[in-house]
């Protein structure tokens, strides 16, 4: 059996960054455990493609710049490939490979009919206007003609990206082939053929799989003290879900820092200083911390919403949370999964808490192919059954092998491609 220190040697070495060799120690963490032999591991160790191109585009004071651009596709045995698309200064392919790794492993584990992929733009997107976001989008997409499509890899938002982001998708795609093409994008405007209720999917899946963990250590959730790092699309609506569901949210984050009132905060009027000033910054009604000191502070669950790498060796003794949640993809390092296994503090890790926004991308894609339109409550109802089934089968798992939740999720999902790969063989 190929050991992590070879696979990295022998595939990691384009994509080697700390994010991809957390996803292949992970991987290897989950081997043992998993029901593969040597080849299955070393197809499923690398990426089955990536692609890498220099978006130009003409700025607003009539310049040209030109920014690195990426889409990894990891597997895809099971179908066509699906993942989010990122504008963050810190993409690279490595992040991506990394990313798409998860997605796999995230879909086969709710028995979606995909792979994973993951793309990015490296950029400033808050330094960028809309009308050079759209540029930056549109040229984007024509570079990747030919690797996208409804039936071989189909992009969502992630950070920084979002309806409108995919509606341009949409459109340059559907332009170039001629015709309307919703299934070509997930996380779309409901007025192109996105799905109800896409736009709170994650968060609310976050808040299904707390809620789903508290009746399984036995916590009422309406009882519980909640922190959420970022509040965006993920943190923003699991903070408003626990409130709805009588939890209190202390504290919430976003790039410019934290605030923090003990007696619980007033979401409403967060989010209408937001609305107006665009960050957390100067909101007057609570006390302001660092996103340092956020993860920190003490509390009953700690939902992660922001980004990767939260909590590492050096933090992660103090961390006085009973419960973490990630809403992100990898917030949580090699070491401090180490340290908080330890210290008995259970994750709720990100293959299984944030796939919410999968699952009904994928609901959105059935009801495009279908031309179907399913109601708000229809979906709700069959993200939560999803996401129940696929908590049951990590929660037994993990109890029956004496394994962390992270690790049960992992070879839950790896088995199932692993059957698939094995039934399929190698072409030719
Ligand atoms: P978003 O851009 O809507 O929100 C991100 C939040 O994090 C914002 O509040 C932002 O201010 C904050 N943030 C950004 N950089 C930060 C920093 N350096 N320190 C502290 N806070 C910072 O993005 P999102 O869609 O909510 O995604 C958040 C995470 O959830 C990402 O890891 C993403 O991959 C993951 N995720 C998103 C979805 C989805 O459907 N949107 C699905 C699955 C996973």
């Amino acid at each position: 059996m190929a050991s992590i220190e070879e696979l990295s040697a022998e595939q990691a070495l384009e994509w080697d960054t700390p994010l991809f060799r957390q996803a292949l120690t992970q991987f290897e963490q989950a081997i043992p455990y998993a029901d593969v032999n040597e080849s299955i591991v070393a197809r499923l160790g690398s990426p089955e493609r990536a692609v890498m191109v220099a978006v130009p585009i003409r700025r607003d004071a009539g310049l040209v710049d030109v920014f690195p651009a990426y889409r990894v596709q990891h597997s895809s045995v099971l179908g066509p490939t699906k993942g989010g698309i990122r504008y963050d200064p810190h993409v690279t392919l490595g992040e991506c490979a990394a990313l798409a790794v998860w997605m796999t492993w995230k879909c086969a584990l709710l028995r979606l009919p995909y792979g994973g992929a993951k793309g990015g733009i490296r950029c400033n997107p808050r330094e960028l206007s809309l009308a050079e976001l759209q540029r930056l989008t549109r040229r984007y997409t024509s570079e990747l003609r030919g690797v996208i499509g409804p039936q071989e890899d189909i992009p969502a938002p992630d950070m920084a990206t979002n309806e409108q982001t995919m509606a341009w998708i949409m459109d340059t795609y559907s332009m170039q082939v001629g015709y309307a093409v919703p299934e070509i994008v997930t996380g779309k405007p409901v007025a192109l053929g996105g799905s109800l209720f896409r736009s709170e999917a994650t968060g609310a899946g976050v808040v299904m799989v707390v809620e789903r963990a508290c009746e399984r250590l036995g916590w009422r959730l309406d009882e519980q003290r909640c922190v959420v790092q970022g509040f965006g699309n993920v943190g923003g609506v699991a903070a408003q879900e626990l409130v709805e569901k009588g939890a209190s949210v202390l504290a919430v984050s976003d790039i410019s820092g934290a605030v923090y009132s003990e007696r619980g905060l007033d979401l409403a009027s967060v989010r209408e200083w937001i609305a107006d000033h665009g960050t957390l910054e100067g909101y007057p009604e609570a006390e302001h911390v660092t996103n340092a000191e956020l993860l920190e502070v003490p509390c009953d669950i700690l939902v992660l919403a922001a980004l990767e790498g939260q909590l590492t060796g050096e933090n992660a003794p103090r961390i006085s949370a009973r419960l973490i949640a990630e809403g992100a993809n990898g917030p949580t390092t090699i070491e401090a999964d180490a340290i908080l296994g330890e210290r008995g503090i259970p994750i709720l890790p990100d293959v299984l808490t944030n796939a919410g926004g999968v699952t009904v991308s994928y609901f959105e894609w059935v009801q495009d192919l279908g031309r179907l339109f399913w109601t708000r409550n229809e979906i709700r109802a069959r993200l939560a059954d999803k996401l129940n089934d696929a908590f049951d089968r990590v929660w037994h798992l993990a109890a029956k092998k004496e394994i962390s939740l992270r690790q049960a999720a992992l070879i839950a999902g790896i088995n199932e491609v692993a059957a698939a790969l094995k039934a399929r063989g190698i072409y030719p």
